[in-house]
């Protein structure tokens, strides 16, 4: 029993999906914090995302695995935790850039598909229910306006106690990084013939998660 979830940046995915998978038993896993594990290496490295050989090279060489304590996702790169790394607008950028490359996609999404075949999963992502997964039992597209992803956005710095980007800043970022991610030629972001649309833009994060439990077959929401 695998759900999939996709949808652009900040539509709540994680936060449903998350809450889905431990509602479920399944193993929550977030494909875009891979993403952004690879986009760290490769702002490290000094490589340019334009370079196509330089990414195929890194993405060679990477070594980014997940693990799991105590239910919770730990996003590797070698032995290095880099969960606090990689929260940042600089990753996001990055790693919306470095996704179009196929060497790098052809990797992590290998390590998806390991990771579906062994568990039970409810990953998120954007290429999921398109790509990964696409005999998933339940398959979602999750979206919002870009004002409202932003808005969130602001929140979850404001919440943090981290000084916030402007708004107007959050939302072109945002709108940025969906035409990336929808208008690449590699898995573009698009919803599955299949999948069902789901608006979050004024529901709350309750509301979401029981809509989509209530279409996993025998679930009460
Ligand atoms: O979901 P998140 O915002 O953490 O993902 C960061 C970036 O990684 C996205 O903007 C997207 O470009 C890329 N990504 C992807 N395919 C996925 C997950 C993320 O291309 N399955």
């Amino acid at each position: 029993m695998n759900i999939a979830i996709d949808g652009p940046a900040g539509a709540g995915k994680s936060t449903i999906a998350r809450k889905a998978a431990a509602k479920l038993g399944s193993v929550y896993v977030d494909t875009g914090a891979m993403y952004r594990a690879m986009a760290l290496l490769v702002i490290r490295e000094g490589i340019d995302p334009e370079d196509q050989e330089a990414l195929e090279a890194c993405a060679a060489k990477a070594e980014i695995s997940i693990e799991y304590r105590d239910g919770e996702q730990h996003i590797l790169l070698g032995a290095e935790d880099v969960g606090g790394l990689i929260r940042n607008e600089d990753v996001s950028r990055m790693a919306s850039r470095i996704s179009a490359n196929a060497a790098v996609r052809r990797k992590l999404v290998s390590l998806q598909q390991e990771l579906a075949k062994r568990t039970d999963v409810v990953m998120d992502g954007r290429d999921i229910g398109t790509v990964v997964l696409p005999d998933a039992e339940v398959k979602v597209y999750l979206t919002a306006s870009s004002r409202i992803r932003a808005e969130r956005r602001r929140k979850e710095y404001l919440d943090k106690g981290e000084e916030a980007p402007e708004l107007s800043e959050l939302i072109r970022d945002i709108e940025e990084r969906d035409f990336r991610d929808m208008h690449r030629e590699e898995s573009p972001l698009k919803r599955a013939e299949d999948a069902v649309l789901i608006d979050s833009s004024f529901m709350t994060i309750e509301e979401v998660a029981d809509a989509i439990l209530s279409l996993v077959p025998g679930e009460e929401a």
